[in-house]
């Protein structure tokens, strides 16, 4: 038998004030030091900055400039190549030389590990050409070469202007400082679990090592934190941590998230719970691609998780019922389908001839039961019919129902719906009706 629950007889409806309310949308942004990557700004009052890293061998300038181009097409605003020999520091200035004849000005991060220091003083037009440096303070040198290397690659960054990113690693983490904190640890009258002691590690090695940046001469509004690990509340107990100790700017990242659903997912919902907090200013979603799939989806994935959480805009979102068993077809899948990649694919346009189109709402619905109601909530909506209904699909705008489409020509139609309304809304007779 079911159990029923009843509410006590002696229950009252709580009392409406708005000072009872719940708190709504994310806490203010964690107040941070603004860093400036190329013409990009990243902290302070800036937007959180998207952005991404290449997988090709930096040495080949071809490819690695295709892929540059594609990950800022697709709205990457900085994208990180991997500077690990002297053919790939050489290729360098190349790549940014290539990419400004394309008319491309983002900001190339160089990502070094063991022998920046090397690269940078043999190639100083690569030392010039990048925007930025990321540093791991885990493997910039080992044993006495650790501090010496460090420096080196601090001095560099003053001499040319570049900010620089210390980037700590679960996955390389400085093992002195952790067995300096286990032996620490050892000692305290209630000894910390095994996974505090190595998070305050990674947490120690980019703030250690941010402050010895800033002896040496950096400034600190050139300095960017990271603390990468590969689980989600190890990842959101770090960053909350960081942030509370430093006003550092910080790049947030779960470090080698997966491949796939997996991946998205576990980079949403640790990137999600620290922007809700106000905490990040950079994000780039460390997926591993499918094979074949395009290095974009990292970037699309980035902007997609800060435009549902309502912290920036980049292309009109669809709004789609997942279907059940009303639904006639799989043509109201195909059409939202079709439609998210209409206005993907015309927001680089859009972006320059309708500013502001990046905020239209769109609905595509299956039946009657949830699809006006939905569409009306939407800029522009559509309710096709689900099993049952009469073949006709009422189309609403800005909450009224505007037309209805019928036949083989509703994708077609609605498409051309959707341009109208993105002509007369945001272009430059947008206030001619
Ligand atoms: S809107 Fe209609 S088709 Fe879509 S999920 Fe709801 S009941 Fe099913």
């Amino acid at each position: 038998m079911r159990r029923r629950y009843n509410a006590p007889m002696s229950a009252q409806p709580l009392p409406c004030r708005d000072d009872a309310a719940p708190a709504f949308g994310p806490a203010a942004r964690r107040s941070t030091r603004q860093v400036r990557v190329g013409q990009v700004a990243v902290g302070g009052d800036a937007p959180v900055v998207v952005q991404s890293m290449t997988n090709t061998d930096t040495a080949d300038v071809a490819a690695t400039t295709r892929q540059v181009a594609e990950l800022w097409r697709a709205g990457s605003e900085l994208v990180r190549v991997t500077v690990n020999n002297p053919e790939s520091a050489a290729a360098v200035p190349r790549i940014v030389e290539k990419l400004a004849m394309m008319g491309i000005e983002v900001p190339i991060i160089g990502d070094f590990h063991y022998n920046g220091h090397q690269l940078l003083a043999h190639e100083p037009a690569c030392a010039e050409a990048l925007a930025k440096y990321r540093i791991n303070p885990g493997n910039v040198g080992f044993g006495k070469k650790r501090d010496t290397q460090f420096a080196q690659l601090i001095e560099f960054a003053i001499r040319y202007g570049k900010p620089v990113r210390i980037g700590a690693n679960w996955g390389s983490l400085d093992q002195s400082l952790a067995a300096q904190l286990m032996d620490e640890n050892a000692q305290r009258a209630a000894p910390w679990d095994a996974g505090r002691v190595l998070r305050e590690a990674l947490i120690r090695s980019a703030l250690d090592s941010a402050e010895r940046a800033v002896e040496i001469g950096l400034a600190r509004e050139r300095i960017i934190l990271s603390a990468k690990v590969s689980g989600v509340q190890e990842l959101v107990a770090v960053y909350r941590d960081m942030a509370a100790r430093s006003d550092f700017a910080l790049h947030l990242g779960l470090t080698e998230a997966g491949i796939g659903s997996k991946g998205i997912v576990a980079s949403a919902a640790a990137l999600a719970v620290l922007m809700q907090e106000g905490i990040g200013d950079t994000i780039r979603i460390s997926l591993t691609p499918e094979p074949g799939a395009s290095r974009t989806q990292e970037v699309v994935v980035a902007q997609e998780l800060l435009q549902t959480m309502g912290l920036r805009a980049f292309t009109p979102m669809v709004t789609a019922c997942p279907g059940c068993g009303r639904t006639t077809s799989e043509f109201f899948q195909e059409l939202a389908k079709v439609v998210q990649e209409h206005v993907r694919a015309k927001m680089p346009e859009w972006k320059i001839t309708h500013p502001g189109a990046e905020n239209l709402t769109l609905a595509v619905m299956g039946c009657v039961v949830n699809g006006p109601g939905e569409s009306r909530h939407a800029n522009i909506g559509i309710s096709l019919p689900g099993t049952g209904e009469a073949p006709a699909a009422p189309v609403f705008i800005d909450g009224e129902k505007a037309m209805t489409l019928r036949g083989d020509g509703i994708a077609r139609e609605f498409l051309g719906i959707i341009d109208g309304y993105v002509a007369r809304k945001f272009g430059s007779d947008a206030h001619a009706d």
